[in-house]
């Protein structure tokens, strides 16, 4: 249960990368070790996912969750 460098297939290069999963399952951003692009890893109740920016949905970006947890105060 404790291991979290796992090894993906980068979205928009394709080629393995190796990213370490966050301790729950907030989505979290990776960089590629081969392009250097950022995407997104979320945990799933077995394994994980990993999306590119543009994929995934507001509740697996980090800075879509923040907009639309921050929305309530917005005054
Ligand atoms: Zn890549």
């Amino acid at each position: 249960m404790n291991q979290t460098i796992q090894k993906t297939l980068c979205p928009y290069c394709r080629l393995e990368t190796f990213v370490e999963l966050p301790g729950d399952y907030a989505p979290v951003y990776v960089h590629c070790d081969s392009c250097k692009k950022k995407f997104i890893v979320e945990r799933k109740i077995q394994g994980f996912k990993s999306f590119s920016l543009e994929e995934a949905p507001c509740i697996s970006n980090p800075d879509c969750r923040d907009i639309e947890m921050g929305a309530a105060d917005e005054q």
